[in-house]
């Protein structure tokens, strides 16, 4: 008798929850158990199943399903914006703009851009040697894409990843963050009530073990979004694999402010930008750098801005500035802060906090320097280094002298010199005049350089990441062989040159003379 293996399931990792908590008093309000690697293998497989019918249908009716999305959306927009906003900690009006409303932008936009952005593509005839076939480039989904989706932006990165994936053709399995699973189900309900076949979106609520598990499970691309080192795993893991991946991971963002700025406009920006989802963002100026001659008028406004923030639990009218998401998450922007102020930094202003553990004061600091954490490191909390900076070289020079390259700001009065700055800055989205907004525009390619990640989200560059293109020639089979086909011997190498000489000599005349042969290979009258 065979000998049985023992139940696949003892190989199993132990149960693990993960849990839905209010950032600002701890309180879990919602538990899911993560699920075994078995099972995450068994959503891929139905997503995989389900993929089939899905990518059988036009892209025009994939695009009706997000645009009953966002129909969907739109009517339960509060819901969402109070999940996101219990869930993550941000004030519910932020998470309508910046969640909600941003999910909705992208939905219309993939839904517009998906049916004639994806029809197939005719290929000009490029020279006369190839005139004799039709080049069609078709756009196929991939199959099933691994979604692992990071806390800070719960719903909208999710989606922004999710959307243009589907209308490709892709089923998706969706990991959410193990701090903000609600958020991700939630977007999955909805996702069905739009319409969404079954499986075609499958959400597995777990931690990083089951983000492990999920590049392993079968599936043909991942889109990741979180941190440098968990992007560094999930690259080698698709590495081994051999299956794209596209990473959007952290970012050091230099914000440069020219004397000639508008420096209450930009005080503002950036105390948003820097301050908003309590300073966790990827996108946020990390680092201030502000020319000498107007240092002294930007840090007093920037200060002012700061002093004046409303910290307190999202529950709070007027909050702005929210709780980090877990108590934990302190430690490390504590640790950035204190290496700083050992080091001989000031803190130029603080916000007062309410008490409470998960609240980390808004911080600007001065006299920094280049080796400092705040500088080289991701600040992911409310913390921000002002810079004094001689000139437009030296600003150039510290913003780009970052391991990380996500995004930039410059702000100027001459947009001339805010936009010739911006093509010099080492980043995937440069803003001038504005920040962090470009990161949830649909239209805008979004992604980083180094460290900061790989592959682009959102636009039409996003799009096309949920595709592989396929190219079919088509050969029009006027002749009975190729020229190029087997037959080697003198004549092969006379029509051969004829080839080269008739496309590509130097000079006309001998092109002329070359052609009638080239023709008639072609033809099929040569050899
Ligand atoms: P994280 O790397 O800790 O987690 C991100 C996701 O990966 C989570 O869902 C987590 O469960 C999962 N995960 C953990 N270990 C894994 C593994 N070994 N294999 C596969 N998945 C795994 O990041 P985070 O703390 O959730 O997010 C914050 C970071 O994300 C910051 O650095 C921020 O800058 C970055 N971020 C980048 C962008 C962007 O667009 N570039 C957007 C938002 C956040």
């Amino acid at each position: 008798m065979a000998t049985l293996l023992p139940p696949r399931e003892t190989a199993a990792p132990p149960v693990r929850a993960v849990e839905s908590r209010d950032p600002a008093t701890g309180e879990v309000w919602r538990r899911f158990t993560a699920p075994s690697a078995l099972d995450v293998v068994a959503a891929v497989e139905r997503a995989r199943e389900a993929q089939v019918a899905w990518a059988g249908r036009s892209v025009a009716e994939r695009a009706r399903v997000l645009t009953r999305f966002r129909e969907v959306l739109y009517a339960r927009r509060q819901e969402v914006a109070q999940v996101v906003s219990r869930e993550n900690g941000k004030p519910p009006s932020e998470a309508l703009m910046a969640e909600v409303f941003v999910a909705l932008e992208y939905a219309q936009y993939y839904a517009a851009l998906a049916p004639k952005r994806l029809r197939p593509h005719v290929e000009k005839t490029r020279t006369m040697g190839t005139m004799l076939k039709t080049v069609t480039v078709e756009y196929h989904p991939h199959g099933v894409v691994g979604v692992i989706a990071p806390w800070n932006y719960p719903f909208q990165l999710a989606a922004g990843a999710i959307l243009p994936a589907l209308v490709a053709g892709n089923a998706v399995v969706l990991k959410p963050s193990e701090f903000t699973p609600t958020s991700g189900v939630l977007l999955g309900e909805l996702l069905t009530e739009a319409g969404l076949p079954a499986d075609t979106c499958v959400v597995v609520p777990g931690d990083g073990a089951t983000g492990a598990a999920l590049v392993q499970a079968g599936v043909n691309r991942v889109h990741f979004t979180g941190s440098v080192a968990t992007g560094r795993k999930v690259a080698a893991a698709c590495g081994a694999l051999l299956i794209p991946c596209a990473l959007e991971l952290g970012g050091s963002d230099a914000a440069i402010i020219f004397a000639d700025a508008d420096l209450k406009r930009a005080a503002r920006g950036l105390a948003w930008g820097r301050f908003s989802n309590a300073g966790q963002t990827c996108v946020a100026p990390k680092r201030i750098l502000v020319e000498r001659a107007a240092f002294e008028g930007f840090a007093a406004a920037f200060a002012a801005e700061v002093r004046a923030l409303t910290v307190a639990a999202a529950t709070a009218e007027g909050a702005e500035v929210g709780p980090l998401i877990r108590p934990e998450a302190a430690a490390t922007i504590e640790g950035q802060f204190a290496e700083a102020i050992a080091g001989g930094a000031k803190v130029l202003a603080r916000a007062p906090v309410p008490a409470g553990a998960g609240f980390f004061p808004p911080t600007v600091l001065t006299d920094v320097t280049p080796e400092m954490r705040v500088m080289r490191e991701e600040t992911f909390g409310p913390l921000v280094p002002l810079v004094a900076v001689a000139d437009e070289a030296e600003a150039i020079a510290i913003a780009n002298g970052s391991d990380f390259g996500l995004s930039a700001s410059v702000w100027t009065r001459d947009v001339t010199r805010g936009r010739r700055v911006a093509s010099q800055l080492l980043a995937g989205t440069v803003a001038v005049n504005d920040a962090v907004l470009v990161a949830g525009m649909s239209n805008v390619p979004h992604g980083g350089v180094k460290a900061s990640g790989m592959g682009r989200s959102h636009g039409e560059l996003g799009l096309m990441e949920c595709v592989e293109p396929r190219a079919v020639v088509t050969d029009k089979m006027t002749s009975a062989r190729q020229p190029w086909w087997f037959r080697y011997g003198r004549e092969h190498d006379r029509t051969a040159d004829a080839f080269v000489t008739a496309l590509h000599a130097p000079s006309w005349l001998a092109r002329l003379r070359a052609l009638p042969r080239m023709v008639r290979a072609l033809r099929g009258s040569g050899t």
